[in-house]
């Protein structure tokens, strides 16, 4: 993150940039064109959810804002900083709890290690760690290892790490698809919980077209790889979210529709490119 005096870029860029970005993978026999050209920002506080057909380069382009993979063309921005590896302010919770959890470590371990990482003194942990815990609806597991809870709180306890180190970005890739549905609904409430809390900037990938209306500010609709935004669609619904009220509304089936049409659309264009190379 850059330091820079009030009124300048780092104060008044986006919390991210994404300009222009393509990526392609080159293999030995293949040369695949995933993503395309996507450009959008997202504003700071902001909530946006990436919807897409499958392989439509959703995980690549959270991957290059992770600073994981490096885009072919174009660049990443964040609060004004170019991306070119993992970023210290950036948090990502991905579909796979499982394994993005040590075993080894309890839950509160877990959600410490971060922290640690970024060098706090005990106290200051045990007391960042016992409030995501108690964030997350996990009072009395911060003994248990990940391996002793059922899904939902594995993914809970991955939430609570990724929330305690107070990221100023949080990715989160199909974070909710190996869940039940009543898990599933129990943590979307609490991602938006937690949301209205902190303020902080949440870019959050579903393929789940109500997920993203009932979760999102603004959900962008990708294109068939090689991928472009096909749909920028802000939701103007209440800030305060039930999962019966909001769901009955006339806007949400409304919205529901307008991006069920959009990835239908989606699916018939852009031919995928894979183009031999040998
Ligand atoms: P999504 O998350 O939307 O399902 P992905 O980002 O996983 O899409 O994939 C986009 C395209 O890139 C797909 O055609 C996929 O096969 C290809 N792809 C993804 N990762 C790799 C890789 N490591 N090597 C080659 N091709 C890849």
């Amino acid at each position: 993150m850059a330091i820079d005096t009030p009124g300048t870029r780092s104060d008044l860029a986006p919390a991210l940039e994404v300009q222009h970005v393509g990526k392609t993978y080159i293999s030995r026999r293949h040369r695949i064109e995933a993503v395309g050209d996507l450009d959008f920002a997202v504003r700071s506080g902001e909530f946006v959810c990436i919807v897409g057909p499958s392989g439509a380069g959703k995980t690549t382009i959270l991957r290059c804002i992770a600073g994981l993979l490096a885009p072919t063309t174009g660049a990443i921005f964040l609060g004004g900083s170019r991306v070119d590896g993992p970023p210290t302010d950036l948090a990502v919770v991905f579909q796979e709890y499982g394994r993005s959890l040590f075993p080894w470590m309890t839950v509160r371990q877990n959600i410490e290690a971060p922290l640690k990482a970024k060098g706090l003194a005990r106290s200051e942990r045990d007391r960042i760690a016992s409030e995501a815990i108690a964030a997350v609806g996990l009072d009395g597991s911060g003994d248990s290892y990940p391996w002793q809870l059922s899904g939902g709180m594995q993914q809970r306890t991955a939430i609570a790490r990724a929330v305690a180190f107070e990221p100023k970005v949080l990715l989160m890739d199909e974070p909710f698809a190996a869940v039940d549905a009543q898990t599933r609904a129990d943590l979307e409430d609490l991602v938006r919980n937690v949301w209205e809390r902190l303020g902080v900037t949440v870019v959050f990938v579903t393929h789940d077209i109500d997920e993203a209306v009932y979760l999102g500010d603004r959900v962008l609709v990708l294109s068939k790889s090689p991928t472009y935004v096909l749909d920028d669609i802000t939701v103007p619904l209440p800030q305060q979210r039930d999962q019966l009220a909001t769901r009955s509304l006339p806007e949400f089936a409304d919205l529901r529709a307008r991006v069920y049409a959009r990835i239908q659309e989606a699916k018939k264009r852009n031919p995928s490119e894979l183009v031999e190379t040998a």
